[in-house]
């Protein structure tokens, strides 16, 4: 259960984190932010590479500092872009790899519309770990 506390702070740090992306090339600033179990938040942003394909999205950068701090599970997720873009395939997926039910998603933008749709509404029937008996 996320709290609407939770849900604001989520915008909140998304919001700011985007401050920080790291797109010259795309000119998209992308930030993220995800809530852990423990309650920690943390956040992520795109970082683009003159190579292009070297280049990553906010969500999974957010996922990864989080796995790589010893975090399993997210609880939450807001992205905030210019117009509320939503999370690409690839960061649905690895989104969907850390979470046991359906999470909350809020996708926000930078006049400060903030919508929220869920991560299994954004990627029915999920491949997941499930499937690797
Ligand atoms: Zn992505």
């Amino acid at each position: 259960m996320v709290t609407e506390i939770q849900r604001n702070a989520l915008v909140s740090a998304a919001r700011q984190a985007r401050e920080h992306a790291y797109a010259p090339y795309s000119n998209y600033a992308v930030g993220s932010a995800i809530l852990l179990e423990d309650g920690q938040i943390v956040t992520g942003v795109n970082v683009e590479n003159a190579s292009y394909g070297l280049s990553i999205c906010a969500e999974r950068t957010a996922v990864f500092k989080a796995v790589a701090a010893g975090a399993r599970r997210i609880l939450g997720v807001a992205v905030c872009t210019l117009n509320g873009g939503t999370p690409c395939g690839a960061c649905r997926q690895v989104m969907a790899e850390f979470t046991t039910e359906d999470v909350p998603v809020l996708i926000c933008d930078e006049q400060g519309n903030v919508r929220e749709t869920s991560l299994y509404s954004l990627l029915p029937e999920h491949f997941g770990p499930g499937h690797l008996v």
